[in-house]
C-alpha cells in the first residue's frame, strides 16, 4: 500500500512545475543561487537529490545547492525563508529510505561539500576531539583521525557511507552502542543553521536545548554544520568473534548479560544477528556466518531438534600486542560462561580499521551483484526486552522464516546510554534490541518483491502495535500527524515546542512528512485581504 501511494506521489509530482507560479524566490540571478547552484546542467544532477538508497520515493528539488561553509547553508535558508512555500532538505549521503532526505519542489542542499577540513580539538591533558563538517563521511573520519593522530571516536555505525549529521540527526547504532551510548550521546558540541538561518553554536551547556533538540531530531530543528567529537587512542587490532545459538532465550540471557556487564569486564563491541537453519541460503544461510568467510561450519553441532532459525552473537575485543595483551586468555575467559553450540565458533584477528570498515565489502558485492541499486524496503525497530521473546516467536520464526535476502539484526542496547534530553524516541525498558531488516532485492526480483517486503513490514508494524510492545521505529517514516504523536508519545508536546521554537515556518527537512510549510505572516495577510 506504501509503495503505491509512493507511486502516484511520483506521478502527481510529474506533473507539477517545479517552481510555483508566482514566486521570485528562484530567480536564478539570486546571489545565493548563483553562487551555490550545481544544476547548470538542468535536471541531471537535481535528479541525484530526487532518489535515495531506499528507490521507493522521488521528489524532485527545485534546485541542489552545493554548499560550502555554515553561512552558504544559512544564505539558502533565508533565501526559502522570505518565499512563500519554500523548503530547504540537508542531504546527507542520501541513504534515507522513504524519502527523508528530499525536499519536493524545494532546495536540497548537497552536505557532502561543505568545509572546512577536519580538525583536532585539545581538550585538556590528553583529551582530544575532531571538529568535523556535518557533511563527512564516518569512513573520513576513521581513516583521517587514525592515520593523523593514532585516535578515533568510540561510537559507531556498522556502515561507515553515512554522513556525521545524517547519523547524528537520527542515532547512530552499532556494537559499540551498549557500552559508550550512541554517536547522539558522543558529541560535545554543534553548529547549527535554525530554521529562521541563525548560525549558533551550542553544547550541554551553551544553549543546550537547542544541542538536544538537534541530536536525534531528525534535522527539524536545525541544520548541524559542524560537530565535535571525542576522540581516544584507536586501538590496533580486533579479535572478531562469532558464536551461535540454537535457542533464542539463550541468545538473549547472553546478550543481555555481556552488555550489562561492567566495562572492565566487557567486550569492546557486542551485536548479533538470525540466520537460517538451511545450507542452501546464500545470503541468510549457514554461509552468512564463519569468519574469516569461507571457514567450515560444521552443521553437525547444531542440534537436531533447533528451529528454521538460529542465532549468532558478533563479539569483539580491542588489543595492541598479541603476547602483552594476552587476548587468547581473555577471549577463551570471557567466552567460557556463554551458552552457545560448542564447536559453532568462529574468530579472526583484523586490524581496527579493517574491522570498523567490514561492511564495505558488503556494499562491494552488492554492488557487483545490482542488489545496491535496487529498492530498500528496510525497517528498523528498537523492541524492548519484555517483548523480544515474543517478537522472535511470532516475527523471525513464522512471517520472516523465509529469510529477507539480507542481514536480519538483533542486540541488546541500554536505555541509560541514551539522553532523555535528546529528541530520538526509545523504547521505556532499560534493555531494548535493535531489531534491523535490512532487505536486499534482486535486479530479477522486480517490483511484485519490494511490494511484498512493504506489505510484510507494516505486518510487522501492526503486529508490534496490536500485541502492544514497548518499541519504537528507528529512523522512523510515518506521513500522518496522529502517528508521530504515537511515536514521540510523551515528547510530542516538547517536539512540537521545538519545532515552534527553532523553526516556526516548518522550513527544514520537509521529507520527514511531520510539519507542513508555514507561510510567512505578509503571505497570509495579503491572501486574507
Ligand atoms: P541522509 O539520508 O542524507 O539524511 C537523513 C536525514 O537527516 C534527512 O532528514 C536529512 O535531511 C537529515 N540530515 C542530513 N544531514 C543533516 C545535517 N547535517 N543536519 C541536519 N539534518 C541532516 N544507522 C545506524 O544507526 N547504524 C548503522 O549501522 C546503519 N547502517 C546503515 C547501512 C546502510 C547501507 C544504510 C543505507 C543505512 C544505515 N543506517 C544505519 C541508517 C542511517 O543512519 C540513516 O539512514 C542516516 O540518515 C543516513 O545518513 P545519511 O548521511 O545518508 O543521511
Amino acid at each position: 500500500m506504501m509503495m503505491i501511494a509512493y507511486l502516484e506521489r511520483q506521478q502527481q509530482q510529474r506533473q507539477q512545475r517545479l517552481v510555483p507560479d508566482g514566486d521570485v524566490e528562484l530567480d536564478p540571478d539570486h546571489s545565493i543561487l548563483r553562487a551555490l547552484d550545481s544544476d547548470a546542467t538542468g535536471d541531471v544532477v537535481a535528479a541525484a537529490a530526487a532518489r535515495d538508497f531506499g528507490g521507493m520515493v522521488f521528489l524532485q528539488p527545485a534546485r541542489f545547492l552545493r554548499p560550502s561553509s555554515a553561512d552558504d547553508v544559512a544564505g539558502a535558508v533565508v533565501l526559502a525563508s522570505r518565499s512563500s512555500r519554500l523548503t530547504v532538505a540537508a542531504r546527507g549521503n542520501g541513504h534515507s529510505v522513504c524519502g527523508q532526505a528530499m525536499a519536493d519542489g524545494g532546495i536540497v542542499l548537497d552536505m557532502r561539500t561543505l568545509g572546512p577540513a577536519m580538525e583536532i580539538v585539545r581538550c585538556g591533558g590528553t583529551a582530544a576531539a575532531v571538529d568535523v563538517p556535518a557533511g563527512a563521511l564516518w569512513a573520513e573520519v576513521l581513516s583521517w583521525a587514525v592515520r593523523n593522530h593514532g585516535m578515533a571516536p568510540v561510537s559507531w555505525t556498522d556502515y561507515l557511507g553515512l554522513t556525521v549529521g545524517g547519523t547524528l540527526s537520527n542515532g547512530g547504532i552499532s556494537g559499540q552502542a551498549f557500552r559508550h551510548g550512541p554517536q547522539v550521546a558522543n558529541v560535545t558540541e554543534l553548529e547549527v543553521v535554525t530554521g529562521d538561518g541563525e548560525r549558533l553554536v551550542c553544547s550541554p551547556s551553551s544553549a543546550s536545548d537547542l544541542f538536544f533538540a538537534v541530536l536525534g531530531g531528525l534535522g527539524q530543528f536545525g541544520f548541524i554544520t559542524r560537530a565535535r567529537i571525542p576522540l581516544v587512542p584507536a586501538p590496533k587490532m580486533v579479535r572478531w568473534i562469532r558464536v551461535v545459538y540454537g535457542a533464542f532465550d539463550e541468545y538473549a540471557r547472553d546478550a543481555e548479560w555481556l552488555v550489562t556487564r561492567d566495562d572492565s569486564a566487557a567486550f569492546d563491541y557486542v551485536e548479533g544477528f538470525v540466520f537460517r537453519n538451511d545450507a542452501s541460503d546464500p545470503v541468510s544461510g549457514w554461509s552468512s556466518v564463519p569468519i574469516p568467510p569461507g571457514s567450515a561450519f560444521d552443521p553437525a553441532r547444531i542440534p537436531a531438534d533447533s528451529s528454521p532459525i538460529l542465532y549468532c552473537l558478533e563479539l569483539a575485543l580491542h588489543y595492541d600486542h598479541i603476547q602483552a595483551d594476552n587476548v587468547d586468555e581473555r577471549a577463551k575467559e570471557m567466552l567460557r560462561p556463554l551458552r552457545y553450540l560448542r564447536g559453532l565458533e568462529f574468530a579472526a584477528d583484523v586490524s581496527y580499521v579493517e574491522f570498523l570498515s567490514r561492511v564495505g565489502r558488503v556494499e562491494e558485492e552488492a554492488r557487483a551483484s545490482g542488489t545496491w541499486a535496487t529498492p530498500h524496503p528496510w525497517l528498523n525497530l528498537l523492541v524492548s526486552s519484555s517483548d523480544i521473546a515474543d517478537f522472535d516467536r511470532t516475527v523471525f520464526k513464522r512471517v520472516l522464516s523465509r529469510g529477507i535476502g539480507g542481514p536480519m539484526l538483533v542486540y541488546p542496547l541500554r536505555r541509560s546510554k541514551w539522553d532523555k534530553r535528546m529528541s530520538v524516541a526509545v523504547p521505556d525498558g532499560e534493555l531494548f534490541y535493535l531489531v534491523a531488516l535490512l532487505r536486499f532485492v534482486t535486479p530479477q526480483a522486480g517490483e511484485a518483491a519490494v511490494k511484498e517486503a512493504v506489505a510484510q513490514n507494516q505486518e510487522i508494524l501492526s503486529h508490534c502495535r496490536n500485541k502492544g510492545y514497548d518499541f519504537k521505529v528507528y529512523i522512523p517514516h510515518y506521513e500522518s500527524e496522529a502517528d508521530w504523536a504515537r511515536h514521540f508519545d510523551g515528547d510530542w508536546t516538547r517536539f512540537i515546542e521545538r519545532k515552534r521554537r527553532y523553526d516556526p515556518m516548518a522550513i527544514l527537512s520537509p521529507g520527514q512528512t511531520i510539519f507542513s510549510r508555514a507561510r510567512p505572516p505578509a503571505a497570509v495577510a495579503a491572501s486574507a485581504s
